[in-house]
């Protein structure tokens, strides 16, 4: 008794280990000893957060892009005795994230920044658990063919989309068609912090009030996506790439109490939902452990207190990223690549107090109605609408910058 056979114990590859998801990641990780190990963690630059962490996981490698952080992070390991390897620069995220020895890639890198490694992840076959939606929603086609041609498992981290994947038959795999007899995707929606705003209330909100999510903890730029429902939009986009149905098949359910986390509609009038606490470690242990369940420390739900679960439609004027996301998906090509790096480009100037929150929607439709649509047959293609979408979003936010004292009167 209390052997522990390490044949078996899965080696776990956190990218974005300094964030919110690779915190919660690790949270279920240390719970488990006997089934998973760190086999390495990354991080931007946050060197102390990496260096406790490598303290506590042990990993064998830790990557921060940063290089003078990385230097910093070097330091620190020799002088405490700290085995671990250090490595620096972005292409060190995709070396890890396809290292021979690792089972599963947590991909919890917010943005753009998180496609290379995902894709490397995936051509390697390996096992991923995807938190890092924009990734998906700039190359979803060519992402899910690395997916099936390696043969890698695809597992959403994402709350929707996990219960989503729960809602469905057991033998289904993401990527392949769902059956015909599924009616509808039921995605549901906090409404964030801004739900039932008029659009002169949100022209004067703040940031504090933009990132305090009424119900989930989150990274500052998801924060901000959730306030203006553009999550809900990239979220839309993300199942339609991860269950390969059309947008016609979604509909999404502002849930205010997010205790349902989406819901599958049968043909026959079955609807069947995932409920839980709204605590990302449920989807991350679901990730970890499938197929099988393991214990992920969320609290039992305790319907008597919630008492009540309520339902409203989206508002599409005061929220119009949900539209644009839509149109987005329809049009094809390198739009939603256009969008995603306008949508990053917006929150980051909203962040920094340069616009204000309600011209992060004009200024993605202003790039998407600009940028030029084309076809996508490499990565090449959308790291290039990426980056001409990236110089259209910043001479938008410049114009209003330069014209901030009018504007903001
Ligand atoms: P976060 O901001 O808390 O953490 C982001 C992580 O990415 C950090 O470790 C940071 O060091 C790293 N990072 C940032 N920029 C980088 C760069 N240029 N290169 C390499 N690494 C970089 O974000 P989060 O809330 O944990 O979200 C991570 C991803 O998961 C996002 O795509 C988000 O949409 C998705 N997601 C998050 C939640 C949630 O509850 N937080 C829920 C669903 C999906
Ligand atoms: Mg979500």
């Amino acid at each position: 008794m209390g052997f522990t056979d390490t044949s078996k114990i899965q080696k776990v590859c956190v990218l974005g280990a300094t964030g919110s998801i690779g915190l919660n990641t690790l949270d279920v990780i240390q719970r488990h000893p006997d089934r998973y190990s760190v086999h390495s963690l990354t991080a931007f630059n946050k060197y102390e957060e990496l260096f406790d962490l490598c303290v506590r996981f042990q990993p064998e490698y830790a990557v921060l892009v940063d290089a003078d952080a990385a230097e910093q992070l070097q330091s620190k390991c020799i002088k405490f005795g700290l085995p671990t390897k250090i490595l620096a620069g972005s292409d060190s995220l995709d070396f890890v994230a396809s290292h021979e020895s690792v089972d599963v890639v947590m991909a919890a890198i917010v943005g753009a920044a998180g496609l290379q490694a995902n894709l490397s992840a995936a051509r390697e076959g390996k096992k991923i658990l995807l938190a890092n939606k924009e990734s998906l929603v700039m190359s979803g086609e060519l992402f899910m063919k690395e997916i099936e041609k390696s043969s890698s498992i695809l597992l959403p981290i994402d709350s929707e989309h996990n219960a989503i994947f729960q809602c469905l038959p057991s033998a289904y795999r993401c990527g392949n068609k769902l059956s015909s007899d599924i009616r509808r995707v039921m995605l549901t929606a906090s409404g964030g912090p801004f739900r039932a705003y008029t659009v002169e209330q949100i022209s004067n909100v703040t940031v504090e009030q933009a990132c305090n999510h009424p119900n989930w903890s989150m990274g500052q730029k998801i924060s901000v996506d959730s306030a203006s429902l553009m999550n809900k939009g990239l979220e839309l986009i993300e199942a339609c790439w991860l269950f390969d149905i059309a947008p016609e098949m979604i509909d999404v359910h502002v849930h205010p109490e997010s205790i349902i986390h989406s819901m599958v509609e049968y043909q026959d009038g079955s609807v069947i939902a995932q409920m839980g606490n709204p605590d990302m470690r449920t989807p991350i242990a679901y990730g970890l452990g499938w197929p099988e369940r393991i214990d992920s420390g969320v609290s039992s739900l305790d319907l008597f207190s919630i008492a009540k679960l309520s339902f409203e439609k989206p508002d599409r004027k005061v929220f119009p990223c949900l539209d644009l996301a839509q149109e987005a998906f329809k049009a094809g090509g390198t739009s939603c690549a256009t969008l995603n790096a306008a949508n990053e480009l917006a929150v980051d100037a909203f962040l920094k107090g340069n616009i204000p929150f309600h011209r992060i929607p004009d200024i993605i439709g202003r790039v998407l109605s600009v940028a030029p649509n084309v076809s996508v047959s490499c990565i090449e293609d959308v790291m290039q609408a990426d980056q001409s979408a990236r110089r259209l979003a910043e001479e938008e936010i410049s114009k209003y910058t330069s014209s901030a004292a009018s504007l903001f009167l």
